[in-house]
């Protein structure tokens, strides 16, 4: 009986396709296809295979099966509710899952062997090189030089058969991780939190846990008993541990090899396209066994998916923000639902809407409430800047300065936070006003002083800094006005002439190799005094730093969205955490215009759970996540005139349902990037409201015209 192939294409069109399959391949779900497609020939996979009865249409037929490692079942029904949740096209969810083979395979290596002839004429050199080829196959080259022969005399062992070529595969497999090897000795409240979740991992099917300790309590090391428990249960079983920040990743791969023996596979936007083939390979036929990566390895096509972690759940960054927008930590409890796993979400600042499926019982809730051995949390106090302002032109209040100058004294490190890359945010003419925006886009120019130029951090567009104003012509008349990382640095080394400073931001450290160094340098000791962004502000342990200075606390609550004051709260209890994270206690001085709110409170007082309750009960009365649901249409187009008609049509085309309001349309805060002006929709809807089914009727009762492009993000992070 000939079978119909449903094959979905990695390409955005609305759903998968039949085909026929060929008779003479054996095709499974998640086989690798070649498919027609009008006149092109697609790559896809297949989703489903059934009996073709009932067909009353010709279909195309198959045009044969790639010999890549199929997509594992689970992996595939995970595409397919990803695009759903993400009111995608599923072929999109598919090129995110197909990342990785975007590089050819790689080519197996051309080798040359003894074959066991002997040579008709034996010469001293030829006997050298039948010496050397004993050990095995190796490559010619290599093997002229090891018998200190020229390539001549290889080759005419080749061509009498005495040598010959054979094709050796790359190898792709990692090293098996070993988790009987000793992990830390745990703490009591480690031990158990490490037990709790060693029992769901054996009890097996999915769960979830939320991870919830302090800063430097050691939730690295219960997790890593806990994927060390996975791993011993099942010799199959494998680990993705997710991290926020690509700078993150390498301490946690050296925290990962130190303690299984072996190091895990690496994925994230800095792995070459031949690399991740290998690790995606890997990962689909099961010999790679711990992943660590960015959010993308959410998509690997893993075969027995045991456990996630998400370290960090709390982080921003797990939102993928253009393209296929997500967020990495729902849809790994998502996929561990999918494949029956354990989920584990750490964080010593967890979300709101973690903590409530804590509180509701969805999660278990394993609290760490003090730092491991003689390490205390630092001594946080807030620095009024109205009754301390540092001098006319600098931003460090003497308060915060002496304290730096204290500590340089007693040998150890400070860190001084402050999340604003550049120079200075704002450039202005001193003789007309003007300030300098991108040409393109609503945004202010960043000056950025290592390049000398003026920079859109929306867009990445750039130029020189002008000698006169664009605008009057004015002759040296454009100011700097503000602070960034770049002129906190210039600050701190007026400061401390003899102080080794560096600055940790996306600009001085632009890949995992280079966050890599800086983290090593800053946790031996080389740096003095670090300023940074929340590039660094997370996550990384380092022993000397004793002195966190926030320098601009107010800044995150500016503007004020739905997580303005929850993100801030994160953001400075993770800088503030850096501090005294081993004997040395630790301190922290936060610099702010508005000591009194709740915020700065909160984080005095380190009273999470009183700010989080705070939120929690404000959160409620408006219906907002958790306890409702939001999403954004964000409609962006050329031409004024076209968008507004457009947003007039989706107005008028709203569906009618229960429990969802639609706000808008409403100028973006960013009204203009790229050219394309932007206007938003917001929806809420109550929790038991199928979201997704109400955006894709909405978007099909009015699509828009070719110029105008319409984004859906469900459960926005960004408002602008
Ligand atoms: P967190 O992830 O909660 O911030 P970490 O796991 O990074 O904390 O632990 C903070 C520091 O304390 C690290 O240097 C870690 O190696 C150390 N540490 C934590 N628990 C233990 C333990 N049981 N034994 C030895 N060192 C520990």
């Amino acid at each position: 009986m000939a079978l119909v192939a449903k094959v979905l294409l990695p390409l955005p069109l609305p759903e998968a396709f039949d085909y026929l399959a060929p008779e003479t391949a054996e095709l499974c779900v998640g086989d690798h296809v070649v498919a027609p497609l009008g006149p092109r020939r697609v790559r896809g996979v297949v989703v489903e295979l059934r009996e073709a009865v009932g067909i009353n249409r010709p279909l195309r037929q198959l045009e044969g099966r790639v010999d890549d490692p199929a997509l594992p079942r689970a992996t595939v029904a995970f595409v397919e509710w990803a695009a759903r949740y993400a009111c995608e096209a599923p072929g999109e969810a598919l090129a995110l899952a197909l990342r990785g083979l975007r590089a050819a395979p790689p080519k197996p290596e051309r080798l040359v062997a003894a074959t066991g002839t002997t040579p008709a004429r034996m010469t001293p050199a030829r006997a050298r090189v039948l010496e050397a080829a004993a050990g095995g196959p190796m490559r010619a080259a290599a093997l002229a030089q090891a018998a200190g022969v020229s390539a001549g005399v290889v080759k005419g062992l080749l061509d009498e058969g005495v040598l010959a070529w054979v094709e050796q595969p790359v190898e792709t497999g990692f090293d098996p991780p070993d988790p009987a090897l000793p992990g830390a000795a745990l703490n009591p409240s480690q031990k158990a939190a490490a037990g709790v979740l060693a029992d769901m991992i054996l009890a097996g099917g999915f769960q979830a846990a939320l991870l919830d300790g302090v800063t430097g309590s050691g939730k690295t090391e219960v997790y890593l008993e806990a994927a060390a428990a996975a791993l011993a249960a099942d010799a199959e079983a494998q680990v993705l541990i997710l991290l926020p920040e690509i700078a993150l990743t390498q301490q946690v791969i050296a925290r990962v090899e130190a303690r299984f023996g072996a190091a895990p596979a690496e994925w994230h936007s800095g792995v070459s396209p031949p690399r991740r083939r290998r690790v995606w390979e890997a990962v689909a036929k099961g010999s790679c066994r711990i992943v660590v990566g960015a959010r993308s390895a959410l998509f690997l096509p893993f075969r027995k998916l045991r456990l996630i972690v998400v370290d960090e759940e709390h982080d921003g960054s797990f939102k993928q923000e253009d393209g296929f927008i997500y967020h990495a930590r729902d849809l790994a409890v998502a996929r561990a639902k999918l494949e029956g796993a354990a989920v584990v979400l750490a964080s010593a600042t967890p979300s709101l809407e973690s903590v409530w499926n804590a509180e509701t019982g969805r999660y278990r809730w394993l609290r760490l409430s003090a730092r491991h051995g003689e390490a205390r949390l630092p001594d946080i106090r807030l620095v009024d800047l109205r009754e301390n302002p540092p001098e006319r032109g600098r931003w460090l209040s003497p308060t915060l300065a002496r304290a730096m100058a204290e500590t340089y004294a007693a040998g150890e490190q400070s860190l001084l936070f402050l999340n604003r890359r550049g120079y200075a945010p704002l450039v202005l003419c001193q003789a007309c006003g003007e300030r300098m925006t991108a040409p393109d886009t609503q945004s202010w120019l960043v000056e950025h002083r290592y390049t000398n130029r003026l920079v859109c951090h929306l867009t990445g567009w750039s130029m020189p800094k002008p000698e006169r104003c664009p605008h009057c012509s004015a002759k040296d008349s454009l100011v700097s006005i503000g602070p960034g990382v770049e002129r906190l640095e210039e600050e701190a080394r007026h400061l401390l002439p003899e102080a080794r400073i560096a600055v940790f931001s996306s600009d001085t450290v632009q890949d995992a190799e280079g966050a890599r160094e800086l983290v090593r340098r800053m946790a031996e000791g080389e740096i003095d005094v670090m300023v940074a962004t929340q590039a660094a502000a997370k996550g990384h342990n380092f022993p000397r730093l004793t002195l966190v200075g926030v320098v601009d606390a107010d800044l995150g609550l500016r503007g004020g969205d739905l997580r303005a004051a929850e993100r801030t709260y994160q953001l400075l209890a993770q800088a503030t955490g850096r501090a005294g994270r081993a004997d040395r206690p630790g301190r922290a001085l936060i610099q702010t215009y508005a000591p009194e709110h709740p915020v700065l409170q909160a984080l005095k007082d380190q009273d999470r759970d009183a700010f989080l309750a705070a939120e929690a009960e404000q959160r409620e009365a408006a219906g907002l996540p958790p306890y409702g649901r939001l999403a954004a249409l964000i409609v962006s187009g050329p031409d004024a005139d076209v968008l507004e008609a457009y947003c007039r049509a989706l107005a008028a085309a709203v569906p009618n349902a229960d429990g969802v309001e639609v706000y808008g349309p409403a100028d973006a805060p960013l009204a203009l990037v790229r050219g394309r002006r932007r206007k938003r929709f917001l929806v809420r809807a109550d929790r038991n409201v199928d979201l997704q089914a109400f955006l894709t009727t909405w978007r099909a009762r009015a699509r828009p015209p070719g110029s105008v492009r319409l984004t859906i993000d469900v459960d926005p992070y960004s408002f602008l």
